[in-house]
């Protein structure tokens, strides 16, 4: 039986960023992704100035917005900022680099491996030819999204969980913008986030058990207000975990979606991957490290909560809610980098 020091199950973001820094500090890691390439992920591959714009190699950067536009039911506003306020990545690019960063730094990254079965000191996994193989590790870390096995092995129930919709349709548009449309997506909100030859129309909605003929049609029917026709185009959707528990349980860690970190109010999710997976291979390697950063993304993930929470009664309440918010973005009172971006 293979033995590693550390086995993290999920090639994603989380997985690939905690394995990079475990990988160079000479730790033996083995990366488990069960789809057969890295980085396809539904997604919006939205990133953020104060998050990973200014972090990642500019070449991955598909476009960049210092404008956005932003509607609610009866008002609209256009937010200019001097730095990109967001951009859009591939995620398929994005996960291919960070995959070349974990191999270079010396974790082995297999794909095509389904982890099947978690044990406490060992994991049973298939492989794409259907073959079967035991490891065993010092440490187990969950990167496997918002459906973890890994969460579920440990008993760590999941009651917080948005659904994020995403049409990726061939073609050029200019403007990012957002839909805070309460009749169709009540606290949650529709978007357009242009690419470099195509854009992802979405919507997300802080709920989950919302049923997805429904979820469709009212994001078909807003995407024709936008001048977008949908009804031929293949829609993905996937959940959003937001249930944040803890990240550490005795040798088995929770990083990114799978610990609950991403933006109940937003969905976003790639960034705080990214840092609780950082944040936790540093506390393997010392385990004095104070991973602080995870604990601030928590704060920002309560923070954004206490607002699903306020607007998630009724559609009036919410309604009110979102065009007070949006007053208040007008108004510059809050500052929509640094408070509604992870
Ligand atoms: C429609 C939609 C739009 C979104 N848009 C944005 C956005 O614009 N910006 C943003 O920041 N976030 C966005 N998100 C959220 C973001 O995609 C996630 O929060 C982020 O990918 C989380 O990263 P992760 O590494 O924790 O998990 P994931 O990216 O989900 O990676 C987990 C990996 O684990 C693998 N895996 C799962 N189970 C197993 C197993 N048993 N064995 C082996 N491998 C396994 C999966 O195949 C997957 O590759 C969006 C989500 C959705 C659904």
């Amino acid at each position: 039986m293979s033995e590693f020091d550390v086995i993290v199950i999920g090639g994603g973001p989380g997985g690939l960023s905690c394995a990079a820094i475990l990988g160079a500090s000479g730790a033996k890691v083995l990366v488990l992704e069960r789809k057969k390439q890295i980085g396809r992920k539904v997604c919006a591959g939205g990133i953020t100035w104060e998050g990973l714009i200014q972090r990642i190699p500019e070449r991955l950067i598909e476009r960049t917005f210092t404008e956005q536009l932003i509607f609610s039911n009866w008002q609209k506003i256009r937010l200019r900022r001097k730095n990109p306020i967001i951009a859009t990545v591939n995620r398929e690019s994005l996960g291919q680099w960070m995959a070349e960063q974990a191999i270079r730094a010396g974790a082995q990254v297999r794909t095509g491996c389904s982890a099947r079965e978690i044990n406490d000191r060992s994991v049973t996994c298939t492989d794409e030819r259907g073959n079967t193989f035991t490891a065993r590790f010092d440490h187990l870390i969950g990167a496997d999204g918002s459906t973890s096995a890994v969460r579920r092995f440990l008993n760590i129930p999941t009651r917080r969980i948005g659904v994020g919709m995403n049409y990726q349709v061939q073609g050029r548009y200019e403007s990012m913008e957002w839909h805070l449309n309460t009749r169709l997506f009540k606290n949650g909100y529709g978007w357009i986030f242009p690419h470099q030859e195509s854009l992802s129309i979405g919507a997300y909605r802080p709920q989950s058990g919302i049923p997805p003929v429904r979820f469709k049609k009212s994001l078909v029917t807003w995407a024709e207000t936008r001048g977008f026709r949908l009804e031929n185009v293949q829609p993905q959707a996937e959940l959003i975990n937001f249930d944040y528990r803890g990240f550490q349980f005795d040798n088995k860690w929770l990083i990114g979606d799978a610990a609950g970190l991403a933006s109940g109010l937003t969905g976003e999710g790639i960034y705080p991957a990214i840092v609780s997976g950082e944040a936790v291979a540093r506390k393997i390697i010392d385990p004095a490290y104070p991973a602080v950063e995870i604990g601030s993304l928590a704060a920002k993930q309560t923070k954004h909560l206490k607002i699903v929470d306020l607007s998630g009664g009724n559609t009036a309440l919410c309604t009110l809610l979102m065009e007070t918010l949006l007053f208040l973005l007008r108004l510059r009172l809050i500052n929509f980098q640094k408070q509604l971006a992870m």
